[in-house]
């Protein structure tokens, strides 16, 4: 497998005039292709700037990057175009048609090609937003919206797609299902994902590995990989299974206790 990310010793404060606010201490971890690892971790925690470094918008204090082994730790945001980022809002643009915002960052890029347009205009026919292409985002439900997010993170054919609690903004049974969806999508693209989130559930029902993080600042406190004997698409039946339960149990543990019971299954 390629490794495609590494993060080598990442420590990171923020400064301001009241002092220091340590977020990320001794930070280690690798990311292979095709892989969808979730990261959790109590709130404020520090994981949404651990995304931001990964992402280039902040750069670490200590410690290294690498991309497909380049060195990446000093680039800015957008050197790494393989990079697509996905929020937790949605960030449609209103005023444009959900056609105009999922073209968005090929307009940005300048590479609205032809074959583009194709790639986009297959991906809302797949993920069923073309008979709504013209309307305006709120005119969409909440699962619609976080699609056309994501085609317009697609759009741009990132490799590593970094979503930030993308399923939050959702109420839980339709979060349920779109984030099956959007799991659904990234795998059958054969993209790579970091995928925060707050909710042991969808860590568990959606990643191949999960890393848990300690209070602010967030270090790595377990690791564990994640493996189903039943199919992933259909979220209440893995939900169903005692695999679940058990990296259930074992994941609340490890935060309650903030310390690793056993090793890593
Ligand atoms: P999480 O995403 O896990 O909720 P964040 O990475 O957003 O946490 O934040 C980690 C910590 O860093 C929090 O305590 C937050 O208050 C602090 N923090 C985040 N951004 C800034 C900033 N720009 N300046 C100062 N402190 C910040
Ligand atoms: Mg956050």
């Amino acid at each position: 497998m390629q490794l495609i990310l590494s993060l080598q010793d990442i420590s990171y404060a923020y400064h301001n005039l009241k002092g220091e606010t340590p977020a990320l201490s001794h930070i280690s971890f690798e990311v292979f292709q095709g892989e969808f690892l979730a990261i959790v971790g109590p709130s404020g925690c520090g994981k949404s700037t651990l995304l931001s470094i990964i992402a280039g918008l902040l750069t670490p204090e200590k410690g290294d990057l690498f991309y497909k082994g380049e060195y990446i730790t000093d680039c800015g945001p957008g050197e790494i175009k393989q990079i697509g980022y996905m929020l937790q809002r949605d960030h449609l643009f209103e005023w444009r048609s959900v056609y105009k915002n999922v073209i968005l960052g090929l307009e940005l890029n300048h590479t609205l090609t032809q074959e583009n347009i194709d790639y986009v205009t297959q991906l809302l026919i797949d993920y069923e937003l073309y008979a709504f292409k013209d309307k305006k985002p709120s005119e969409l439900s909440g699962g619609m919206r976080q699609r056309a997010a994501l085609i317009r993170t697609l759009a741009t054919h990132p490799d590593l797609l970094l979503l930030d609690e993308p399923f939050s903004a959702l109420d839980s049974q339709t979060r349920l299902n779109v984030s099956a969806d959007i799991a659904q999508i990234i795998r059958k693209t054969n993209k790579t994902a970091i995928l925060i989130t707050h909710d042991l559930s969808e860590a568990i029902t959606l990643a191949d590995r999960v890393l848990v993080l300690s209070k602010r600042p967030a270090s790595i406190i377990y690791e564990m990989p994640i493996q189903f004997s039943v199919e992933r698409h259909d979220p209440m039946k893995v939900r169903n299974t005692a695999e679940y339960q058990l990296y259930f149990n074992q994941l609340w543990e490890v935060l309650t206790n903030e310390q690793p019971i056993t090793q890593p299954i």
